[in-house]
């Protein structure tokens, strides 16, 4: 069977799959992680596809986690994974509870923001997460990890190591008035506003930023002039300075406003992204003597 995968990801690639299945509860994450092992496919979580970028066809069993449960309890917050990160912060608001306001505007679930600790403006989820729950693709088994367990870091956890699909996370916030956050909420979307193109199909940051020592020592005193501050350097910037913003391949084009987004500005194909993918790594590495690391996960 075919199933479209257009809605399924924010680039809005077209690319079909022959196992995809949304999945509520434990029960059916169970049988149709037996489902798949028996047709020896390969298993991805999904989430909302805002981090990905399908292959034309999808040949792995992908399982749309989209249990989306929350439950408040003074300043704890238990949430499934499938819940969007913009309805937890609605919850938020509602509870009165302060932390996440960054995460405005990011297009995930809290399973994929905690997959890839995603984060913004100097914070992270993980300084939010208490523990979380995942169960073991192999045996079924849940695991229950703490926060240091989780191993987490710039755009890193420990689940991009492991088999096992996030299903549950607890988090710790603070309790603050509902003006405050609304502000902060406000404030964070206005500068992501004026940064990002918003509305335009696309991943989010294609690449991790750099950090400065990995560029060779010359290369590391120019970048300190820049960024005095900075121990990541943003690979925007490192794009911008190839001179490749604005290039355009196929229905794929690095992004005028951020030029580490690639937009699909219609009929994007996913050869289209790779190439302009493979196009920065190459002039990057080139300008900069530094190779960069993608952001995004190929599905295949
Ligand atoms: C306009 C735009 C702005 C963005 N801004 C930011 C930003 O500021 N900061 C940032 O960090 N990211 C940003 N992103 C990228 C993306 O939205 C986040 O990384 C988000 O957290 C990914 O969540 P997702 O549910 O879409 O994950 P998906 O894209 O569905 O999946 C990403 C990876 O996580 C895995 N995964 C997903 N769910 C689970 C699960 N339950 N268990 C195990 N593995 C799972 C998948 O297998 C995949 O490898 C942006 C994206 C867009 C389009």
């Amino acid at each position: 069977m075919d199933i479209e995968l257009k809605k399924f990801n924010s680039f809005r690639i077209e690319s079909k799959s022959d196992f995809f299945q949304k999945i509520k509860t434990e029960k059916e994450l169970l049988s149709l992680i037996n489902k798949a092992k028996k047709e020896k496919l390969k298993i991805i979580p999904l989430g909302a596809g805002s981090n990905v970028l399908f292959k034309k066809r999808v040949k792995s069993a992908l399982l749309k986690i989209d249990n989306k449960e929350i439950k408040i309890k003074n300043n704890k917050i238990i949430v499934s994974a499938g819940l969007s990160l913009a309805n937890l912060l609605n919850k938020c608001l509602k509870n009165n509870l302060s932390g996440l306001e960054w995460a405005i505007g990011i297009p995930g679930t809290v399973g994929g923001a905690i997959f890839g600790n995603a984060g913004a403006f100097s914070q992270s989820i993980s300084n939010f997460v208490e523990e979380v729950e995942s169960i073991d693709i192999e045996t079924g088994r849940k695991i229950i990890r703490k926060n240091k367990e989780c191993y987490f870091d710039y755009r890193q956890s420990i689940f991009q190591k492991k088999k096992e699909i996030i299903w549950r996370a607890v988090l710790k916030l603070k309790k603050e008035k509902k003006k405050k956050i609304e502000r902060k909420m406000k404030e964070f979307l206005e500068k992501r506003k004026k940064s990002q193109p918003i509305g335009s199909w696309s991943a989010g940051s294609i690449f991790k930023n750099v950090p400065l020592d990995r560029f060779p020592k010359k290369i590391q005193k120019e970048l300190k002039k820049i960024f005095p501050q900075k121990k990541l350097i943003p690979t925007g910037y490192l794009i911008e300075k190839t001179g490749l913003k604005g290039k355009t391949i196929g229905g794929a084009q690095i992004s005028k406003k951020h030029a580490n987004f690639i937009i699909n500005t219609g009929k994007a194909e996913t050869e289209d992204i790779e190439k302009l993918i493979n196009l920065i790594k190459k002039e990057v590495l080139k300008k900069f003597k530094v190779k960069l690391e993608k952001e995004i996960r190929i599905i295949s």
